[in-house]
């Protein structure tokens, strides 16, 4: 059992606090993914973890015990990084072995270990080969190998795939979630590039500025952001915001059209939809004037002016629209959300 528990831990950098009171726990075996902006602390949490940084105050558990006092290499953790040192003088075999040796197993649980990881990794062929002679996704692959063999119950990564091209990112990313759900590890992630993140959590914990404003699986972060930075930060293109003002109770004008929404002492909301989840019709509610339309092969995207708020939309792709248009939308009423203005926070 490799349950994470983090308990209100923050971190302080002098007067600068990079984490506030950090909750989240991570089940067993999750495949958890930290995802923001720059500096918003994924890594910072992450060292914390591993015991490469020391918390100003709350406690990290490991499978119910308290680790935060204990050295890394007593934590049960591997850890695979951005720049994933590999020693270009070792050969792939004794890059894999590294830790091993240095837990003193013996020689056939090495091989064992070695070989079942490079299998695993696709790098068998690769064994003897010294590692400043790979490619940087061959590389990237024995670092991961690397990890895995020690067996250790959590890994943590931090933005294992952002050196490979695109192609070789897509790729091993697919094949990471794979092999990383087979080992039965519970992993630690962090990036900032959201589909990373969700093709391949089971829960995304979404930062901003040094909280955690949602941890959820990938369809609920999407479908059901909490905050408005969430549904800004997911999606590309994000979501769309509109300015929402109270008729009555339950009834709301947004762009001179009403719809239904919630009860709310509010008399401002901000009426927030995707870009997929309009369609054109006749009586669409919503009049979008059309500023730039971008053919993308499996859809078209239209980027619209709703009273000086940028709004796009995704329509079918033999759909014909030109810039200048007025497109007549019609939300799908259980696509929309709101959210509060003051607090950002969904309603
Ligand atoms: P990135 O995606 O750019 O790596 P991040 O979300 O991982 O960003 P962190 O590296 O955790 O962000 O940093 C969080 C904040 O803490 C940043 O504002 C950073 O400048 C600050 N910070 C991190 N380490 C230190 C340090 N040793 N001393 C002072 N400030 C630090």
């Amino acid at each position: 059992m490799a349950e994470i528990q983090i308990k209100q831990v923050a971190k302080s950098f002098g007067k600068f606090e990079a984490l506030h009171s950090i909750d989240l726990t991570i089940t067993d075996q999750e495949f958890l993914v930290l995802l923001g902006a720059s500096g918003c602390g994924k890594t910072t949490l992450l060292r914390i973890i591993a015991g490469l940084e020391t918390a100003t105050s709350g406690e990290v558990h490991i499978g119910g015990k308290r680790i935060d006092h204990l050295p890394p290499k007593d934590r049960g953790i591997s850890m695979v990084f951005q720049n994933y040192a590999v020693f270009p003088h070792l050969t792939v075999y004794e890059n894999i072995a590294f830790g091993l040796r240095m837990a003193k197993l013996d020689q056939a649980e090495v091989d064992r270990r070695v070989n079942r990881t490079a299998t695993l990794m696709h790098i068998e062929q690769l064994l003897q080969r010294y590692s400043g002679q790979l490619s940087g996704g061959q590389r990237q692959r024995v670092a991961v190998a690397r990890a895995l063999a020690t067996e250790p119950d959590v890994i943590l990564m931090d933005e294992p795939l952002s050196n490979l091209d695109a192609l070789l990112r897509m790729e091993m990313r697919a094949e990471l979630k794979g092999i990383l759900a087979e080992s039965n590890t519970t992993t630690v992630y962090v990036t900032h590039d959201q589909v990373e993140a969700m093709s391949m959590a089971d829960r995304i914990a979404i930062m901003q500025g040094g909280d955690i404003i949602q941890a959820a699986t990938p369809v609920e972060v999407y479908r059901n952001p909490a905050a408005h930075f969430v549904g800004s930060f997911i999606g590309n293109p994000p979501m769309n915001f509109l300015p929402a003002k109270k008729v009555s109770d339950g009834l709301w004008t947004v762009a001179g059209a009403q719809f239904d929404g919630p009860s709310s002492n509010k008399n401002e909301l901000n009426f927030a939809i995707r870009p997929e989840d309009l369609l054109l019709s006749d009586n669409g509610p919503l009049q979008a004037k059309v500023t730039l339309v971008e053919p993308l092969g499996s859809h078209v995207l239209a980027s619209c002016n709703i009273e000086n708020n940028l709004f796009r939309v995704v329509l079918e792709s033999d759909t014909s629209i030109s810039r200048g248009d007025v497109l007549n939308l019609k939300p799908m009423p259980d696509r929309v959300r709101w959210f509060d203005p003051d607090n950002q926070l969904a309603v």
